[in-house]
């Protein structure tokens, strides 16, 4: 029993570690197109990458101490600042360790070692995974997705935890109600767009949150994507609702058209429907 908890937690941390060093270098792989190279300048390697490495410091890209590697080490041993350049190890690292830790915790204490438990922290690791690249970065990336859509058939395929069928309505469910977000967003920024100078180049809906939609339908299957889906709109309410706010009362900087990103709302609802979906 403390053995499980024990396992369960060192896992989290571990694996919260590896999210940690994908969303570190993922979004360089192959490099990024001027676009996005200037939204994520701030944040940016200055030598970026090519493929993946040990895990390196975000500002200089120097390899990073062994005791660095983990955030929970890094913190507890003192190890938080680069050798090099002496920048801090961002606080991510060590939110995620903990976060990942206490949900495999929580779900082993809920599912016991049977296969959901397996899966369920799978798509939790691969949720937050996607949904810090997108805090970051504002992506969706491809090279995490579409592997993902593999992997989520193989898994309703092999588990039965859905019908396959259920899981293709929810792709398809979610495809259509979420393109039809997207066009409408579309049709927004060209109302917007004709009335304006400087045209709005950003929606709240891209057209990365339709590739992500599409995936969690396929994972929650037909009809919870339903519900999925208006648990998205509330999310995403709420999450605007709390940055506009913070915007305008902390860093007093607030004009419309700032780019929120859509996908956590989309993986939050994803993940309540998939934990608590079929109570
Ligand atoms: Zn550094």
């Amino acid at each position: 029993m403390v053995l499980g908890y024990v396992l369960t937690i060192v896992g989290g941390i571990v694996f919260g570690g590896i999210v940690n060093w994908l969303a570190d270098q993922l979004p360089f792989l192959g490099g990024l197109d001027d676009d996005e190279e200037q939204e994520t300048a701030g944040h940016a390697a200055t030598a970026k990458p090519q493929g993946l490495t040990v895990p390196r410091c975000l500002k200089c890209g120097a390899r990073r101490h062994i005791l660095s590697f983990l955030g929970l080490t890094a913190w507890c041993l003192g190890k938080r600042r680069c050798e090099n350049c002496e920048s801090r190890l961002p606080f991510r690292h060590l939110a995620v360790e903990v976060v990942l830790a206490a949900a495999y915790c929580l779900l082993w204490m809920r599912e016991g070692m049977i296969p959901l438990f397996w899966i369920l922290s799978f798509y939790l690791t691969l949720f937050v995974l996607i949904a810090v690249i997108d805090i970051e970065h504002r992506l969706v990336l491809n090279i995490v997705v579409f592997p993902a859509f593999v992997i989520v058939l193989i898994e309703v395929m092999l588990s039965g935890r859905i019908g396959m069928n259920v899981a293709l309505m929810g792709y398809a469910v979610g495809q259509i109600v979420v393109l039809g977000f997207f066009l409408l967003g579309g049709v927004y920024l060209w109302i917007v767009n004709t009335a304006r100078q400087q045209p709005v180049t950003e929606v709240a809906f891209g057209f990365g949150d339709v590739t992500l939609a599409t995936l969690c339908g396929l994972i929650v299957g037909f009809p919870d994507v339903f519900q999925m889906l208006v648990l998205m709109i509330l999310f995403g309410g709420l999450i605007a609702f709390l940055y506009i706010l913070y915007r305008v009362i902390i860093a007093r900087d607030y004009h419309p058209h700032i780019p929120i990103a859509y996908g956590p709302a989309i993986l939050l609802s994803a993940a309540v429907m998939l934990l608590w979906g079929g109570l």
